[in-house]
């Protein structure tokens, strides 16, 4: 295993948090990464995550990075700490319900699609709207509206991570200003991963999520 606390120290630098990305790898790894001091974990898959977090201790914060199904929210909402991929109203309702049944406070961000790559997840940066007119204490008094998060195009150009990373910096700041701004809960940038973690540091990224530099490449298969 690389040098876990090293890697955690050079992003605590920059004021942020690791998130040890654990999918596909077995408990007794994370437990590997949990020994080195880390407590933040996260998951792509809701039925993975159930399986896993009965069998660690209970001081591990789980972080949903991948999409979520509305039908799936209440196997997750007893005990996830933050969920990343929030893109839609239903899902946001969905959430609430679930988290005022559990009375819980569940901690999400918005999930932007910043990306060059088609994919059907994520928030189109032109298609915020509906963010403005939530009247999100009133509507969602079980969530906490926690920030912003992306992934950027996976290429080598690494002026095209940049900026796509300053427009998901751009987006928080303008929903910071104009629909958060009474939330002070409403402080995170999720973006950077093993490839470009580097450059999301750089461009203000508050949490950033890291799985095959930690614990190593995964099986091709299921991904
Ligand atoms: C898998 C995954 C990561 C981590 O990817 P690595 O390249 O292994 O660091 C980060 N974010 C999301 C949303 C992921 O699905």
């Amino acid at each position: 295993m690389p040098d876990v606390r090293a890697l955690q120290f050079n992003i605590q630098s920059y004021g942020a948090r690791l998130i040890a990305v654990s999918k596909t790898h077995g408990v007794e790894q994370i437990r590997g990464v949990y020994k080195e001091g880390i407590r933040d974990f996260g998951e792509n898959k809701v039925q993975e995550m159930m399986e896993k977090q009965p069998l660690l201790p209970n001081d591990i914060q789980w972080h949903l990075i991948g999409h979520l199904q509305t039908n799936k929210v209440k196997y997750i909402v007893p005990f996830v700490y933050m969920i990343h991929t929030v893109d839609s109203p239903k899902l946001l309702a969905e959430i609430e319900k679930q988290a005022a049944k559990n009375q819980r406070s569940i901690r999400i961000l918005f999930q932007f699609h910043i990306a060059r790559e088609e994919s059907k997840y994520g928030i189109k940066p032109e298609e915020l709207d509906w963010l403005y007119i939530l009247d999100f204490s009133r509507a969602y008094p079980h969530l906490l509206p926690c920030g912003v998060m992306g992934m950027a195009t996976f290429t080598e150009d690494e002026s095209v991570i940049r900026s796509e990373f300053q427009a998901l910096k751009n987006l928080f700041h303008r929903l910071k200003r104009d629909v958060f701004s009474d939330h002070h809960s409403f402080t995170e940038i999720s973006m950077g991963m093993s490839s470009d973690y580097p450059i999301a540091l750089e461009e203000g990224a508050t949490l950033v999520r890291i799985g095959s530099l930690i614990f190593g490449s995964r099986p091709s298969v299921g991904q």
